[in-house]
């Protein structure tokens, strides 16, 4: 069915693939638009940029509100007007949660509050909450299940799993249709070059060294961002209330690794890797167990990790002029 859907943080890497994909007919196989009205609440931080969103702004079922979803008025008028709610708006940098956490806390956990509150005055009939599995902390073998304690450590995963918890506590107290999904690393086109993959094909394509915090052997499972989307809309869909969903990608690998793959794709040598004093509280290994998303909807992650990461070093050796501003004004 049809639905109206507010989507925050729409002009983030993430949030914007998910609205192209609602719009189609950009999307992944199986999932082909037609989703209804679609309006994109943002505030168009450093993160959020509106060249993500130009393939669907003339798009007549879309709408973008330029403003915060800590303005309870704006978030209450909007959310009257809508069925559902996917919300994606946060600050997302685990760096930036280190120096000043904040933020993080304002945006993450009172900007979900917000929401809810208006959400169970207005009625809404789905709230999916897009969350991280940074919020299991480190995981010294096996992977995290959504039964698996919360063990956040760097301010960011903290802020997310105080959001998750208070989005559940609404469904327990209140009976909203409340869903929580927990995905792995993301990787695609449009990311802004201030997280690992676009920041090492930068620095790259641009002839300098990349910068691997410590010994570089901390693991993390890579999701494709066609995949998470797909993952999300089947939660939306056919999702149960009150549920946590993992969804992951699974290819596992240590920063190391990963940098490697980067150099050869960009055609740099080994001399090229400097590494760095670790990041404060670096955790050590990632790993989610997506079964139940699998059992349940039918998940399975489609991309081929070596061409989709192919594929994404292409598109910023040919998008300079989307990423090199984003780079000047850190
Ligand atoms: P992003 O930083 O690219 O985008 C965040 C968007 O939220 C930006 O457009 C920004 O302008 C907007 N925003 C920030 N504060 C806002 C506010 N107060 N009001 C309205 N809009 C605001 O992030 P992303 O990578 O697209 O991540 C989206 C969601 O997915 C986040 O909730 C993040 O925690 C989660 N997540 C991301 C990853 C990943 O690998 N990128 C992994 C797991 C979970």
């Amino acid at each position: 069915m049809n639905a109206s859907i507010l989507v925050t943080g729409g002009a983030g890497f993430i949030g914007s693939a998910y609205v192209r994909t609602l719009l189609g007919p950009e999307g992944p196989s199986g999932l082909t638009g037609g989703a209804g009205a679609v309006t994109v609440l943002d505030n168009l931080t450093y993160a959020g940029s509106l060249t993500r969103l130009e393939a669907v702004r003339g798009h007549p079922d879309f709408t973008f509100v330029h403003g915060s979803v800590c303005d309870a008025d704006l978030v209450g008028t909007l959310v009257a007007g809508h069925q559902q709610i996917v919300h994606f708006a946060a600050e997302s940098h685990v760096d930036r949660s280190i120096e000043d956490g904040s933020g993080f806390t304002r945006t993450n956990v009172l900007g979900t509050q917000t929401l809810l509150d208006a959400a169970l005055r207005h009625g809404v009939r789905t709230f999916l909450q897009v969350s991280t599995d940074e919020v299991y902390g480190s995981i010294p073998h096996g992977a995290a299940t959504e039964e698996s304690p919360l063990r956040p450590n760097s301010p960011y995963a903290a802020s997310k799993a105080a959001a998750d918890l208070i989005a559940l506590a609404h469904h327990r107290t209140h009976g909203l249709d409340v869903r929580v999904t927990r995905c792995s690393n993301n990787f695609g086109p449009h990311q802004h070059p201030e997280k690992v993959i676009p920041r090492f094909l930068a620095a790259l394509l641009s002839g300098e060294s990349v910068p691997v915090y410590g010994d570089g052997l901390q693991v993390r499972d890579w999701l494709h961002i066609e995949d998470h989307v797909r993952g999300l809309e089947l939660v939306r869909t056919a999702g149960r209330p009150g549920e946590i969903y993992n969804i992951g990608g699974g290819t596992s690998l240590t920063n190391l690794e990963l940098t490697r793959r980067l150099l050869t794709l960009c055609g740099a040598d080994p001399g090229r890797i400097a590494h760095v004093t670790d990041r404060k509280g670096h955790d050590r290994r990632y790993a989610v167990d997506h079964t139940k998303i699998s059992a349940e909807l039918g998940y399975r992650p489609g991309a081929d990790f070596e061409t989709s990461l192919a594929d994404t070093a292409r598109w910023y050796r040919h998008n300079r002029s989307w990423w090199q501003p984003l780079l000047a004004a850190r």
